[in-house]
């Protein structure tokens, strides 16, 4: 029976709350370990006399210190490192400092920080943390499963590492995004550390400086494709059934060849999404619903311009689609309603070899060459890059959208920030101030003309933990497009009009907590069999997801 840090307090020698490890074994495990937090009773009842320091601090005290060491590191490289050790070492005490500085650290331990992190990932290694599962593993995934120490597993991130943000194929050293992103599960949303579990799949690699890099960790060999991967995968999407049959699978960062196939072929067999199609999908439509109040327009009334044919543009589309339907457009309108520019030029029916997913895209037009002469034949209202190519929202690009325009939607939204479309300033300055603008990654605020914008961010952090959440506590079996349109839905009503007035389309992170019940609500309320939480009013079903929510707290005796 492990430690249990999630309750506040413990009836005095219940050894249900108590740990059976004892003395420097307890200090070893991350989990039950609180340091110098260990009261004087729990010294002497746990065999820790002499193994600490003498003075017994409170967890905030530990914060402070934590505060003091994590700022005096050099680089956020060096900031990821230390955040990552504590994680290691005190788990409580991590997720306690994150949450209350979840502004200033969710950069550190997922994008931009986690890009750089991956690139250097054997070289910055430390601890194991997590499955790996190899081409070498297939006939015996569901025993290495087993292996896993926890059974009741909510939530698994599972990459292959082939499309590390906008980094491309960094093979096994992509295991940094399963272990961010869960850690965001549960500083953004309280899924229980213990039920979260991040899993590389490591097929090899197409990235030769890793392969020959003598301390790369994975399998220092060329990815397999074809029949051996899709059968590796079949069976470990089956044996994750058998061994964690309570667990939502999300895909994350999977190139768009096996993304796209790999989702039409699971969503509706299992609990699973893909966050780069969905997920993305959900914070963008999110992001447009509080544009056009800004624009004092209609989602209806925009044309969306992608730079970018892949799964995030797809899936954004996808999602778009979606929701002017909802709004009573009839579907091919809708989809005439969004444009894809990608590395040949403008999508447009006739072209030669489109891939399947860009297909409902391709319109009858002429072809242009390029995204400038694109925005200036499609006159998009919205331009929205996921292209993972940097710098491409040009002036000219911005001028032209400004001309076209009284308020340009412009989201850059790819990453980390070096492969950002434009920069938030860039933005702001070659649209005269007039833009709504949204990045990827975080920026600064920015001030034209007198008037200071807070640029959002369309972190997929708004969207997954609340997801997962309501997922978790409706015990809904599939993740269907309703649950992304009503987080998406739900994420934008937490927008102010004092936000607005900044030209800020997303809340602050700092209210990350409060905005993830509120897409769990949302997910719960339209989940297919989602239980009994469904008939529950709003205030009440909020409080049961909170109920179900880990809050980093040390228990007392
Ligand atoms: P992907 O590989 O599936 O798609 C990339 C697309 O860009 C492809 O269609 C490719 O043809 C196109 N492209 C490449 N070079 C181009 C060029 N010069 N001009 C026009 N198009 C070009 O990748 P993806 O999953 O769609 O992700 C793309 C980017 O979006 C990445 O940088 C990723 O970090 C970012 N992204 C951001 C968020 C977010 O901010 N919330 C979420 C998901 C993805």
């Amino acid at each position: 029976m492990a430690h249990n840090n999630r309750q506040a307090t413990a009836p005095a020698c219940d050894p249900q709350y108590f740990p059976v490890v004892t003395g420097a074994d307890l200090l070893n495990d991350p989990r039950s370990n609180k340091g110098t937090g260990f009261t004087e009773r729990e010294r002497d009842e746990l065999k820790l006399r002499g193994l600490l320091p003498p003075r017994v601090f409170t967890l905030e005290q530990q914060a402070a210190r934590i505060m003091e060491n994590y700022r005096r590191q050099p680089t956020d490289l060096d900031k990821y490192i230390f955040l990552g050790a504590l994680q290691d070492r005190n788990e409580t005490l991590f997720y306690r400092t994150v949450l209350d500085h979840v502004e200033e650290m969710v950069p550190i331990i997922y994008t931009p920080t986690v890009g750089e992190a991956c690139k250097k990932f054997a070289h910055i290694f430390r601890r194991a943390r997590g499955l790996y599962v190899t081409a070498k593993d297939a006939g015996r995934v569901e025993e290495l499963l087993r292996n896993w120490p926890e059974r009741d597993v909510a939530v698994i991130v599972v990459t292959d590492g082939e499309r590390i943000l906008g980094l491309g194929d960094l093979g096994a050293n992509g295991m940094g995004i399963p272990i961010g992103k869960l850690a965001l599960y549960s500083v953004c949303a309280g899924v229980p550390p213990e039920r979260c579990l991040p899993i590389m799949l490591d097929v090899g690699t197409g990235n030769e400086d890793f392969r020959r890099d003598p301390l790369y960790l994975g399998t220092a060999e060329p990815r397999i494709t074809g029949p051996a991967y899709d059968t590796l995968v079949e069976e470990f999407v089956q044996a994750t059934q058998t061994v964690f049959p309570k667990a939502i699978i999300q895909f994350e960062d999977f190139a768009n060849r096996n993304a796209i196939p790999l989702l039409k072929k699971y969503r509706d067999r299992v609990c699973c999404f893909n966050d780069d199609i969905q997920g993305t999908a959900a914070v963008a439509l999110a992001g447009v619903y509080a544009a056009v109040k800004i624009q004092r327009k209609q989602l209806v009334d925009q044309t969306f311009l992608f730079l970018g044919a892949g799964s995030a543009a797809t899936g954004i589309a996808d999602l778009l689609v979606a929701a002017m339907r909802a709004d009573g457009l009839p579907e091919q309108e809708a989809r005439r309603r969004c444009w894809l520019v990608d590395s040949t030029g403008l999508v447009v029916h006739g072209r030669d070899r489109l891939a399947s997913h860009k297909l409902p895209y391709a319109h009858d037009h002429a072809f242009a060459a390029d995204f400038l002469s694109s925005v200036q034949t499609i006159k998009p209202t919205a331009i929205i890059g996921v292209s993972g190519q940097a710098k491409t929202f040009t002036r000219e690009v911005l001028e032209a959208m400004a001309s076209i325009n009284d308020t340009p939607i412009v989201f850059a939204l790819s990453n980390p920030t070096s492969k950002a479309e434009c920069t938030a300033e860039e933005a702001y300055r070659w649209t005269n101030g007039t833009a709504v603008f949204a990045g990827g990654s975080p920026f600064a605020p920015v001030t034209v003309g007198g008037r200071t914008f807070v640029p959002g961010q369309g972190n997929n952090v708004y969207i997954f933990p609340g997801v997962g959440l309501g997922v978790m506590g409706s015990g809904a079996k599939r993740v269907t497009e309703k649950m992304f349109l009503a987080a998406a839905r739900a994420l934008a009503d937490k927008v102010d009009d004092d936000h607005l007035a900044e030209g800020r389309i997303y809340p602050p992170l700092s209210d990350i907590r409060d905005v993830s019940v509120a897409v769990a609500a949302s997910v719960a309320r339209v989940a297919d069999h989602g239980g009994e939480l469904q008939g529950l009013p709003e205030r009440e079903l909020e409080s049961r997801l909170r109920s179900l929510m880990y809050v980093p707290s040390y228990v007392m005796k």
